[in-house]
């Protein structure tokens, strides 16, 4: 990740889409994909074809970006995907779904992706009861997410956060205990980012 702070709207402006890679300046009029559609770089507003090729990676890329990880970490997850019976696509979706840092942005515990990652390092949270600190740590049906009690303190504006997000489906907030459960693995159909996840499976299987 670059240093530069407009940095993830220069993502969006990549990919010409928005990521949501900044919390809630994402959905007020400061998105600056509102402002410059184009892509970054002298040649950005250069309307160019893309090779079949091309349209694969730049999928990659955007999914890559949308989860703040790595290009190991990415083909890691495909390779993982890839070895499991079922649909490829939608297991490597899965998998990214399921990360420690995901499920904390998804219950409201953060704004952005890149700020649970943050939380998850810093180590506030605990996974039935043990402290974790990797952000890909990935949870399962019934594990339970809390904030560690000795950041409870500090959480206090989090929580909030968590008991007013519209979290999905497949994960349940106890506002009484400030705690996350995991009901299930999360449908294709749950799964809300504009992805086609075949494009990157076509990317690596080449
Ligand atoms: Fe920047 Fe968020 Fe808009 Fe992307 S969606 S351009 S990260 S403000």
């Amino acid at each position: 990740m670059g240093k530069h702070k407009s940095a993830d709207c220069k993502q969006c402006r990549r990919e010409g889409e928005r990521l949501l890679l900044k919390g809630d300046r994402c959905n007020s009029q400061k998105c600056a994909l509102l402002r410059r559609k184009t892509a970054p770089g002298m040649h950005g507003a250069a309307v160019k074809k893309q090779s079949e090729y091309a349209v694969r990676l730049r999928e990659k890329q955007k999914l890559r970006r949308i989860f703040g990880i790595s290009e190991k970490q990415m083909w890691h997850c495909f390779e993982r995907a890839h070895k499991t019976p079922g649909v490829t696509g939608t297991l490597m979706l899965q998998l990214l779904e399921r990360r420690l840092d995901n499920i904390a942005y998804r219950l409201g515990f953060a704004a952005s992706r890149k700020h649970a990652r943050q939380l998850v390092k810093h180590g506030h949270f605990q996974i039935n009861g043990r402290k974790v600190d990797l952000p890909s740590y990935l949870l399962s049906p019934e594990d339970k997410i809390a904030v560690r009690p000795a950041s409870q303190k500090s959480f206090a504006a989090a929580l909030a956060g968590a008991k007013e997000a519209q979290y999905p489906a497949w994960l349940k907030f106890d506002p009484a205990e400030n705690t996350g459960l995991i009901l299930a693995v999360p449908a294709r159909d749950e799964i809300d980012y504009p992805i086609d996840e075949q494009l990157i499976v076509e990317y690596y299987a080449k």
